[in-house]
This record gives structure tokens, sequence and C-alpha cells, in this order.
């Protein structure tokens, strides 16, 4: 059984197509990228998937069942600015909130839930800022949070958008390690990421998008000049930018 299926999906705003007819299917524990220029789609994969938009065609399953019946089983940090900073929330508060999909309806958490967001914000390394309000926090402090309540979460599989942007560099590597902890307890990890550079270091498997499905498979055969070129079409920058890297790699 696929750990992700997804049957030509498509996904439109105000009948405008942002993603057409993607198809997709994810079978082992891998880390994944998603590639594509700005606007090609890439939050809106991850939103059709996790049911948050409605898909205009398609369907999609998680270990063989709809989405709705798999919330426990797949964890989401949305792209940074899509949470509202000014909202008062602490950081042991919004790590809790990963716990949610397992309180029963208006039960308070249990030790065992207060427990394992204890041991994720270890993980993370941010246990002394239990107390703190999350809009106080670093970019970087702010996405071990989001990363942390993802991890208390226990799924099987997370979707992170972007996490690297607005991270120091340290952050980065404490991610990826963490992502890749991930990997070998055999979880997918699927990640929407723009920096070029990274691709052949962090991904096992590439998708590649804008607006179709350009491509998707092992890194090492799907992110080639032809395929990049396909993916960002005119972007010349960025284009320069891949070629020179193919050229280094
Ligand atoms: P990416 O994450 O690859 O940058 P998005 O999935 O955010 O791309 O957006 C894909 C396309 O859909 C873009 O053209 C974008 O302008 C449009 N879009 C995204 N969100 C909305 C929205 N809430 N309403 C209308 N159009 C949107
Ligand atoms: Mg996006």
């Amino acid at each position: 059984m696929d750990t992700i299926s997804v049957k030509n999906l498509t996904v439109t705003y105000n009948k405008k197509p942002a993603i057409k007819g993607i198809n997709l299917e994810i079978g082992e524990s891998s880390i994944i990228g998603i590639v594509g220029p700005n606007g090609a789609g890439k939050s809106t994969l991850l939103k059709g998937i996790l049911g948050l938009l409605p898909a205009d065609t398609g369907e999609v399953q998680i270990f063989g069942k709809s989405i709705k019946d798999s919330l426990k089983r797949v964890a989401y940090i949305p792209q940074k600015e899509q949470f509202d900073w000014d909202f008062p929330i602490n950081v042991s508060e919004v790590v809790m909130m990963g716990r949610y999909p397992y309180l029963s309806l208006f039960g308070s958490p249990k030790e065992s839930d207060k427990e394992i967001v204890n041991r994720v914000l270890e993980k993370v390394e941010m246990k002394k800022y239990a107390n703190t309000q999350i809009r106080n926090l670093s970019g970087g402090q702010q996405q071990r949070i989001f990363l942390a309540r993802a991890l208390a979460q226990e799924s099987d599989i997370y979707f992170l958008d972007e996490p690297f942007v607005g991270v120091d560099a340290k952050t980065e590597v404490a991610i990826f390690n963490l992502i890749k902890e991930l990997k070998s307890e055999g979880k997918t990890i699927m990640i929407v990421h723009h920096d070029l550079s990274k691709v052949k270091e962090y991904f096992d498997k590439v998708i590649l998008i804008n607006q179709i499905l350009v491509a998707f498979g092992n890194t090492s055969e799907v992110f080639t000049e032809e395929l990049i070129h396909k993916t960002y079409g005119g972007q010349l920058t960025i284009l320069q930018k891949a070629e020179q890297l193919l050229i280094d790699n």
C-alpha cells in the first residue's frame, strides 16, 4: 500500500487552477523535496493533499484511507507567514497543539501529553523557553517550536512548507538532523524547498512542479538540467544558478 496516493488532483482559486491533474504514488519512507518556482503551486499541493483546500477533481489517500481518517498520522508545518504571530500563546501551548488529535473533545491534556511536550522541547533544544510567548522568539527558534509541535503529534508523515526560510544556519542543520532521524524511524517527510543548492544533499526524491507535475523520482534521475529548465521556464536568474550548481556537482 502506498503511504500517499494522489490521483488527478486539481485545486483552483476563483476558477483558476493552481495545480492541475497531479498524480503521485509515494511508497517507502523517504525525504522528498517539492521544488518549483514562486507561485508554482507547491503550498497548494500540500494543502490539497491535507484536505485544507477543496479538490476540484481527484482523490487523495493516506495509507489507503481518506485524509479525514488519517489526521493523527499526518503532521503539517505551514509556511511561516501563514501563522498569526501576534496571537498570545506561549511555547508549550503551541507544542501541546500537536497533541490535540489525541485529546478527547474538550478534554484536558494528560500527564503523558505533558511529558511528550517536554521531551520534544528538549529534542529541539528549546526547553528553557517553555513559558515564553512565541512572538518573542527569533525566526530560528519559532521554526524549532513548529517542528516540536509536529514531533509531539507522533505522526507517520510530515509535511513541511519552507521550513528553512528565515532560520539561522545552526538551526537549519539541527532541523535537518531531526528530519533524518524521522526517516530512520521509517517516516515519510515532504518538504517544500526553494534553495536549489541543497536539493541533492537533502532529498532522496524530488517532485518538480509548475502547476502540473513536471517530474517525480529519485533526485539523481529527476534533478537534471533538462527537467529543471522545464520546471522553471523563463525564470532565468534561478536557472543560471541551477546550471552553475549542476556544473559544480
Ligand atoms: P508556491 O507555494 O509554489 O509559491 P502557491 O501554492 O502558494 O505557490 O500558489 C499557487 C498559485 O495560486 C499562485 O498563482 C498564487 O497566486 C495562487 N494562490 C495561492 N493562494 C491563493 C489564494 N488564497 N487565493 C487566490 N489565489 C491564490
Ligand atoms: Mg508556498
